[in-house]
């Protein structure tokens, strides 16, 4: 079973990974808790290209496909061969986060970013993808370390980001949980918990 948590910066992706990863171990199930950009080896190299300030000026395309990169070889070498042997893994990010970064966020069509993450991808697609919503100027608060590369990017491309999350949430609404992530942390594990009791004899 494949869960993927998606998200403005800030909206509590990782907090929420922990504790639904533990909730589902505690019921006997392994567990992969991933992310992305950045799970493998060659993605850790490829998150510190697409994060590092320097890389200002990288051309947006360039950007999609890094990310499109750092997607295949996740898959390829984590997501696939835990799902095989029956774990339930749980990426921080997937592919919404490109369509809503690099094309609503960006001037890339969204349309083409899903096309090149679907053959990144071989066309895996999550069973449930929790949207963890929240406001971009209340999850920037929430900021402990010095914002990276995209962080920094003005409020407009964090409201086109959250609006591109939003656009594909209300299109598929039977693989998505939207979720008010501006709640306390435990109430919207319980929220999401009670999604997957229902999708999931857990
Ligand atoms: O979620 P995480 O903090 O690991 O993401 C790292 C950075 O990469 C964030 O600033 C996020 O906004 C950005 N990002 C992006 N496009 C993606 C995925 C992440 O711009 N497809």
């Amino acid at each position: 079973f494949f869960i993927a948590l998606e998200g403005g910066d800030g909206a509590g992706k990782s907090t929420q990974a922990e504790a639904l990863a533990e909730w589902i171990r505690a019921k006997g199930h392994e567990v992969v808790v991933t992310r992305e950009p950045g799970a493998t080896p060659i993605g850790k190299r490829l998150r510190a290209i697409l994060l590092d300030v320097s890389s200002a000026g990288l051309s947006h395309r360039a950007e999609a496909l890094l990310y499109a990169a750092d997607r295949a070889e996740h898959v390829d070498t984590v997501v696939r061969p835990a799902l095989e042997r029956g774990a339930v893994v749980i990426s921080d990010r997937y592919i919404d986060s490109s369509v809503a970064y690099q094309g609503a966020g960006r001037d890339l069509a969204p349309t083409e970013i899903a096309r090149i993450s679907r053959w990144a991808t071989g066309g895996l697609v999550p069973h449930l993808t929790v949207l963890l919503d929240v406001d971009p100027e209340t999850a920037r608060e929430r900021f402990t370390e010095a914002p990276d590369r995209l962080e920094s990017e003005p409020a407009a491309f964090h409201q086109r980001v959250r609006a591109g999350f939003l656009t594909l949430a209300a299109a598929d609404q039977d693989r998505y949980l939207v979720v008010d992530a501006g709640q306390q942390p435990e109430d919207v594990t319980t929220v999401v918990r009670h999604r997957l009791d229902q999708l999931l004899p857990l």
